[in-house]
């Protein structure tokens, strides 16, 4: 048990604190281990038939809960389950003896061991293993919801939340804390969007028990056991310097809803459009025309300024089944992002057609970029295919050290690049964006991040690319003022952080934002930078 007043450390989500009762997630009853029936089979198969489709009425409700692009994914895991030639699989086994629950689990099994190799499917067995256990759990009556409180005000303890988890959050998870996970952690993206102050990678958080207050203290990056409002770490109180801020400030979407919701911040355009979430559950390779359709509307619903396209960025975290991509060892260094242009040139091309087509209806300043480029070559090749292809803006994403070092290369060849700092954290530290142990090697404050980043704005200068940074790292109104002193042009934010980020970037100068920069890049360690910048920027 953590003693009052104690300090856990972590990284901070949002930024106001708050303080309630912890609520630990509870690990559900294990499911009973292997066993035969009692010899009517025909029972057993209605039993499972039973158990699958209650299973997919609850991924509907997640997916209703959830909303948007979410529910693409929990459409796309209701498709697996209830796959006929999966319950066929699983009858069989059911006819040799076995019980529903347990020959579900050895047709998911089956089936994985037949389809090893098939890259698209084998992303979403850890999916389809965890429905098995669904169906199972619903078969045996053992509840494996979070089961959380719907009225109250509650601190959610647990290791780290997934899609499905976090789909459930009720009106009475009023902070989370998480004693893995990252910055860009499923949970932090999600707590990000709505507003939940969290503290992530909080790894002494599995001493704190039910019923103890804690403040979450996210500016702080720390939570204080029965710590009360008054400890929290002062937010900021940016005073206006200018109506404008010092660089726009632009919006990341991934949808429709997104467009629509975006324009009602007062973002200047999208700085990042994630194409490939419109696709995350397609089966079938959508035409130009679908494409053109889609793209048209959302170009149409985005907010005033360019709207920045990113071409498809499949493989890895983002699977699209429609693209059959062969398995791999390790697909965050495989074939992903613009590399897809070894076997799926013609989508690229055709992606660009659409979008210019999409860019005529809708009388749109566009802008194209490709993602995951390693060389001068690639981005080149990039540039010419966008520029036959329509009156774009060219430019790549930044996301690989190799690139970093070659954007001399570049002079005159594209108009823009943008920094993925996701990804370029996970390539610079050589640590998986989606391990949840890793997180404070992605924390973005880390120095060699920020000079990795003040050279790529230099050298971008100095080969007439304008540059911006989209990576969750954009979302931080104090580190946007650091980017904007290294001397990019424009940031991108998620949706929810735009004023917020508008806000720092008004309240100071080009000058003082070059002096705050000077402070991170001076700093030894990632909670150095931030500590010396959040004391400068308080006292502006
Ligand atoms: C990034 O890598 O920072 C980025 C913006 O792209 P994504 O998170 O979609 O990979
Ligand atoms: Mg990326």
């Amino acid at each position: 048990m953590s003693a009052p007043g104690a300090i856990l450390a972590g990284m901070g989500v949002g930024l106001n604190a708050v303080r309630a009762e912890v609520f630990r997630v509870k690990p559900a009853k294990p499911i009973p281990s292997a066993h035969k029936h009692s010899g009517d089979s025909e029972t057993e198969k209605h039993t499972l038939k039973g158990a699958i489709s209650a299973v997919g009425h609850y991924l509907d409700e997640l997916g209703l809960k959830a909303g948007d692009t979410s529910a693409e994914i929990f459409e796309a895991l209701k498709m697996l389950l209830e796959d006929e030639d999966l319950f066929e699989t699983a009858a069989t086994q059911i006819d040799e003896g076995w019980s529903a629950a347990t020959a579900f689990i050895m047709a998911v099994d089956e089936f994985g061991e037949l389809l090893a190799g098939d890259a698209a499917f084998e992303e979403r067995l850890a999916d389809l293993r965890d429905l098995a256990k669904r169906v199972a759990a619903h078969i045996h009556g053992i509840h494996l919801g979070l089961d959380l409180p719907e009225s109250g005000s509650f601190v959610l303890v647990g290791e780290d939340f997934s899609p499905a988890d976090t789909a459930q959050f009720t009106k009475a998870v009023v902070g989370v804390i998480t004693t893995k996970g990252g910055p860009t952690s499923h949970t932090a993206i999600i707590c990000r969007s709505k507003s939940i102050p969290a503290v992530v990678s909080c790894s002494e958080a599995t001493e704190l028990l039910d019923g103890q207050m804690v403040l979450v203290d996210p500016v702080g990056d720390r939570v204080v056991v029965d710590g009360d409002e008054s400890m929290a770490t002062k937010t900021i109180s940016f005073v206006a310097k200018s109506v404008e801020p010092i660089i726009p400030v632009r919006a990341n979407i991934g949808s429709l809803s997104d467009a629509i919701t975006a324009a009602t911040t007062a973002a200047n355009g999208v700085g990042l459009f994630r194409t490939e979430l419109l696709y995350l559950s397609a089966t079938s390779m959508p035409s130009v025309q679908a494409q053109a359709a889609s793209y048209a509307e959302i170009l149409k619903a985005a907010p005033e300024g360019p709207v920045v396209v990113r071409t498809i960025d499949a493989g890895s975290d983002k699977p699209v089944p429609f693209l059959n991509m062969p398995h791999e060892e390790n697909p965050a260094l495989g074939v992903r992002g613009y590399r897809l242009i070894q076997d799926h040139r013609q989508f690229i091309v055709d992606q660009l057609t659409s979008l210019e087509i999409a860019r005529e209806q809708s009388g749109r300043e566009v802008w194209v970029m490709a993602p995951m480029i390693a060389t001068a070559e690639e981005a080149i090749e990039f540039g010419s295919l966008a520029r036959k292809a329509g009156k774009f803006k060219v430019g790549v994403m930044v996301e690989t050290p190799s690139i970093v070092m070659a954007l001399s290369d570049l002079k005159n060849q594209l108009d823009f690049i943008s920094v993925g700092t996701n990804d370029l954290s996970q390539y610079l530290f050589a640590a998986d964006r989606m391990n949840s142990s890793l997180g404070a090697l992605l924390n973005p404050w880390q120095p060699a991040l920020i000079r990795a980043l003040a050279k790529i704005a230099q050298d971008s200068d100095a080969a007439n690319l304008s540059s911006g940074v989209c990576g969750e790292s954009a979302s931080d109104p104090a580190f946007a003022v650091v980017l904007a002193g290294l001397g990019f042009k424009s940031v991108s934010a998620s949706m929810s952080q735009v004023g917020a980020v508008r806000s720092a970037l008004s309240a100071v100068s080009a000058e003082q934002a070059k002096q705050i920069a000077q402070l991170a890049l001076s700093s030894v360690s990632a909670e150095q930078a931030k500590s010396k910048v959040l004391a400068a920027l308080s006292n502006l």
